[in-house]
Formats: structure tokens, sequence, C-alpha cells
């Protein structure tokens, strides 16, 4: 381990390396004060949550979790893609969740790409990603898209609580997408 992981001031934003060096000295700190819960890997509240990974969304903090409380299941959008599929049914059928949440939120960066990324990309390194960006312009509608998506899945056991949220990155609220 180089010395800087033992010092408090390790610089951000100069590397990759000294960031994640800053990371690891965070988690000798948090493993010192520690203390082993106990607890099973069933959450508290049987609940997943799918969220965008945005940097703004502490969804802990947001909405009052506990460690141990959720599943959280996030990916860039917050979009019900065939991963977001698989882990929720794991979530449900191994480990007991039976409610989920999808959070998109304002200002999402999905919004200002298109499909012309892969395009893009292709052109760039000679392969087309098998995956879509997911890019939307109406999130309301890419919301109700993605409670779509969970309630027809053929593997979920529980799809008769899915409920959909935008949150608002400037003033921390939640509003409720319904079904229209
Ligand atoms: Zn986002």
């Amino acid at each position: 381990m180089s010395i800087n992981a033992h010092q408090s001031a390790v610089p951000a934003g100069t590397g990759t390396a000294s960031v994640t060096n800053r990371l690891v000295e965070a988690n000798r700190r948090y493993a010192e004060k520690f203390r082993d819960p106990g607890m099973d890997a069933r959450p508290v509240l049987e609940v997943a949550v799918v969220a965008c990974m945005d940097a703004r969304l502490d969804l802990h903090k947001a909405l009052g979790l506990e460690l141990g409380d959720c599943h959280t299941i996030r990916n860039a959008g917050g979009v019900v893609t065939d991963d977001t599929i698989r882990s929720l049914t794991i979530s449900q059928r191994a480990l007991g969740t039976r409610s989920v949440v999808l959070i998109h939120h304002t200002g999402c960066g999905l919004e200002s790409l298109t499909e012309e990324f892969r395009t893009e990309l292709e052109e760039e390194v000679g392969q087309r990603p098998t995956w879509a960006v997911e890019s939307f312009r109406d999130v309301d509608q890419d919301v109700r898209q993605s409670m779509q998506r969970v309630r027809t899945s053929p593997f979920l056991a529980h799809t008769d609580d899915v409920r959909g949220f935008v949150f608002d990155v400037h003033t921390g609220l939640l509003r409720e997408i319904t079904n229209e």
C-alpha cells in the first residue's frame, strides 16, 4: 500500500489512484467504529429500490433508510433493463422482498443522450454495443415504462406494490408518477 493511503489529506481529482486511496482510507476509519449488527441478508423492509446512479441522489438519506432496510439497484437512468430484472428476481425469490420503488430524477444525463451514442461508439471502437442507451426525453413517461416492465415481468413473484417517482435534485422531494 502506498504511503498516501495513510495521510488524511489525499488530494481528490488528481487521478484515479489517489481517489481510490482516499476511499480506502475512509474505509479504514469506518471499520474502526463498525460493529457487526449481526443482520441477515434479507432486507428488513422487504423492499427493493431501483434508482439512477446520479451522484446527487443519496437514497438512504432521501428515503429515511437504515443499514439492512432495502436492496438498492442502481444504473444510468434507473432504467429497468434485463439486468435490473435479474437483480429484482433474486431480490424477491431468494431474499424475500415484496415491494419495488423506482426513482428517476430531474436533470438526468440520459435526457441529453440519444441512441446515436451507440452509433458513435461503433464508429470509434469498431463494435456496436449490444445494450440500448435507454435515453429518454420525458422523465414521467420513462418512469411509467419502467413500472410497466416490472409489472409485466414473468420472473417476479410480487408485482402488486410497484410505485414510481421523480426525485427533484434541487428540492430533494419525490413526486409520484401515476399510471395514466
Ligand atoms: Zn440520472
